[in-house]
């Protein structure tokens, strides 16, 4: 199954591709680990996203699409996959599935994991010493949610329309969670073709 996960900052998308992942048994693409990963190597495409990631802000549609569908083509990817974090605007999830297409593939499924800003907001800042990120500080956050609501919202219609997506209430329990997309993916994989 290709498998797109969406999400805020703090809506446990990373916990839910990780399970996912383990339990399909394809990988997990997470855009954001990818970029920190450039980062702390100190590549050539460092240099570009650097300033975008500290901000909080979205890397260029261009630059982050060259990222994820290069890794979509690894042979990994090619039995199925979880994306984390991409696509968050309506330019990236419409080169995606034109990308797709061409090689006779979709995206499966979309999950929606949601949670009212203050929960949101409050994990973040929670997040153990051992866990947090550079961008985890109030001002970075509140960009990344507000960011998340501008550009990455349209993205969720974009797929309701296409009867691809499934929204969950991320303020129950872990399990509670884990057990409403599966039960959403498996309703969604009996209607994609
Ligand atoms: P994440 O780990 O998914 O929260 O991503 C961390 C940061 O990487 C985001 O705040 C953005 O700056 C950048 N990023 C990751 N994925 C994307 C994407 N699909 N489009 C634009 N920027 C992204």
């Amino acid at each position: 199954m290709n498998i797109v996960l969406m999400g805020a900052p703090g809506s446990g998308k990373g916990t839910q591709a990780n399970r996912l992942s383990a339990l399909l048994r394809i990988p997990h693409i997470s855009t954001g680990e990818m970029l920190r990963s450039e980062i702390s190597l100190g590549t050539p495409l460092a240099l570009q996203v650097q300033k975008y990631v500290d901000l909080g802000e979205y890397v260029p549609d261009d630059l982050i699409t060259g990222l994820a569908l290069t890794r979509l083509d690894e042979p990994d990817a090619l039995k199925g996959f979880i994306l984390d974090g991409f696509p968050r605007t309506v330019p990236q999830a419409i080169s995606l599935d034109t990308v797709l297409e061409a090689q006779h593939r979709q995206i499966d499924a979309a999950i929606d994991i949601t949670a009212p800003t203050e929960v949101l907001m409050s994990r973040l800042l929670g997040r153990e010493a051992s866990e947090r990120r550079v961008d985890d500080v109030p001002a970075v956050i509140r960009t990344r949610l507000e960011v998340y609501k501008r550009l990455t919202h349209p993205v969720l219609a974009y797929y309701r329309q296409q009867g691809k997506l499934a929204e969950i209430d991320g303020t129950q329990s872990v399990a509670a969670v884990s057990k409403q997309i599966d039960t959403a993916l498996s309703l969604l994989r009996s209607t994609s073709s």
